[in-house]
C-alpha cells in the first residue's frame, strides 16, 4: 500500500541557470544534484513511492542521474512534464492515480539538501489540514521597483514567508485542486490548493534547503555539503647508483640515484598517499602495483595525477599539500620553489596551495647513513560529507 508518495519535479530548463545542461542534473560534490534530491526521498521511512517528473529530451541523463540510488524499489517509472511547472506536478498526480496515496509530498528536483526531519515535518503538518508547507521568514526590508532601478515603494514585510518545498497534501485534495486549476499557471502548489480553498497551514522552513537557481548557487551548496578532511602519506627508498633523484617531479643532480620499480619519486608517493588516505581510496600500491611491469621506470606524476582526478571526481578540491623531504644529501632546500611549482604544474593548482620542506636526521638513522631518503605528505581537502 502507498500511504505517502513524493513527487519530485524536474522538468524545467532552468532558463537563470545559465550553466551547460539543465541544473538538476549538474554536478554537485561529484554525482547529479538530482541524484541526491532521489535520495533524500528514498532512503526516508516514511515514504513508500517515489514520482520523478522529467523533461522528454533528458531521459538518458535521468537515467544515470537514477543509476545506484539506494532504496531504489521506491522508484517509480519517470513521468514526463508538461509545458508549464504545473502541468509537470499534475501529470505526476495523475501517474500515482493508481495507488491513490493518502498522501503526497511535492518537491523541487533542484533542492537537494532536504534533511529527513524537514520531511516529518510536513507530513505531520498534514495532521490537522489538508496542506502543509516549510516556509521561513523575510528578514530583508522588501521594496517596489519603478522602472529599471529606482525604489517605487517599501513593502511592509510583515506577516510575508518564503514559501519552500516539499510542500504536502491530502492526495484526493490535491489532485482535484490541479484538476479544475489547469491552465491558470501558477508557481507553487499550495497556491493551487489555496484556490481550490483548502487549508494550508506553515510548518518552520530551513536556510540549507536552498533551490539551485544559479551556478552561484550551486557552487554555495557544494561548499555548503562538503567538510574537511585530511590524509598522511610516508614513504622511503634507497640510494641506488645513478646521477640524481627525483624529487617532486624534478631531476636533482647527484652522486646516487634511487632505486624503485618508477622513477622512485619518494616525495610523490608520498603525496599521493597523502591524496588518497583523505579520501579514503586505498594506497598507492593497490592503485599501481609494483608487480605490474607496465609501471617500471614511469614518472611519478601520473600516480599523484591519479590521486588528485580521483578527489576531482568526487567533486573534491585540494586545500593544501605539505610535504616534508628527509635526508642529509643532496640539499633540498635550495631547490625547493622549484618542486613547489612542479607540483602545482602537475596538478594545475596555486602554488600557494603546496609546500615543501626539507630536514635531516642529524646523522641518525638510515637517512643519516645516507643509505635513502624518506618523505611524509599531508594532505588538506574538501569534499563531500
Ligand atoms: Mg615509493
Amino acid at each position: 500500500m502507498t500511504a505517502c508518495a513524493a513527487i519530485i519535479v524536474a522538468a524545467g530548463r532552468g532558463q537563470r541557470f545559465g550553466g551547460d545542461g539543465p541544473k538538476q542534473y549538474q554536478s554537485l560534490a561529484g554525482e547529479p544534484l538530482l541524484r541526491r534530491t532521489l535520495r533524500a526521498f528514498c532512503s526516508h521511512p516514511r515514504i513508500d513511492a517515489v514520482v520523478p517528473v522529467i523533461h522528454g529530451d533528458d531521459t538518458l541523463l535521468y537515467a544515470e542521474a537514477a543509476a545506484g540510488i539506494v532504496n531504489a524499489h521506491k522508484l517509480r517509472a519517470a513521468v514526463i512534464g508538461g509545458a508549464a511547472r504545473q502541468d509537470s506536478v499534475r501529470n505526476g498526480l495523475e501517474a500515482l492515480a493508481a495507488a491513490s496515496p493518502r498522501i503526497v509530498l511535492i518537491h523541487d528536483g533542484a533542492r537537494p539538501v532536504v534533511a529527513a526531519s524537514l520531511i516529518d515535518a510536513v507530513i505531520d503538518g498534514l495532521t490537522h489540514a489538508e496542506g502543509a508547507i516549510p516556509a521561513l521568514p523575510v528578514v530583508d526590508t522588501l521594496k517596489r521597483i519603478q522602472g529599471k532601478d529606482a525604489i517605487g515603494a517599501t513593502v511592509a514585510r510583515a506577516g510575508l514567508v518564503r514559501a519552500q518545498t516539499p510542500q504536502g497534501f491530502r492526495y484526493p485534495a490535491i489532485l482535484a485542486a490541479h484538476r479544475s486549476a489547469t491552465g491558470h499557471n501558477l508557481t507553487d502548489d499550495a497556491a493551487v490548493m489555496e484556490q481550490a480553498g483548502h487549508r494550508v497551514v506553515i510548518v518552520p522552513g530551513a536556510e540549507a534547503n536552498i533551490k539551485v537557481t544559479t551556478m552561484d548557487d550551486l557552487a554555495r551548496l557544494n561548499d555548503m555539503i562538503s567538510e574537511t578532511r585530511t590524509g598522511q602519506g610516508f614513504d622511503v627508498h634507497k640510494f641506488g647508483p645513478g646521477d640524481g633523484v627525483w624529487l617532486c617531479g624534478v631531476k636533482i643532480p647527484h652522486d646516487h640515484g634511487l632505486d624503485g620499480h618508477s622513477d622512485a619519486d619518494v616525495a610523490l608517493h608520498a603525496a599521493t598517499d597523502a591524496i588518497l588516505g583523505a579520501i579514503g581510496a586505498g594506497d598507492i600500491g593497490q592503485h599501481f602495483p609494483p608487480s605490474d611491469p607496465s609501471y617500471r621506470g614511469v614518472s611519478s606524476d601520473r600516480f599523484i595525477k591519479h590521486a588528485y582526478d580521483l578527489l576531482r571526481a568526487r567533486g573534491g578540491m585540494l586545500v593544501h599539500l605539505d610535504l616534508t623531504i628527509i635526508c642529509e644529501r643532496p640539499k633540498v632546500g635550495p631547490h625547493r620553489a622549484r618542486l613547489v611549482a612542479r607540483i602545482a604544474e602537475i596538478l594545475g593548482i596555486d602554488p600557494q596551495r603546496v609546500s615543501v620542506k626539507a630536514t635531516t636526521t642529524e646523522g641518525l638513522g638510515f637517512t643519516g647513513r645516507q643509505e635513502g631518503i624518506a618523505a611524509q605528505a599531508v594532505a588538506t581537502v574538501r569534499v563531500a560529507g
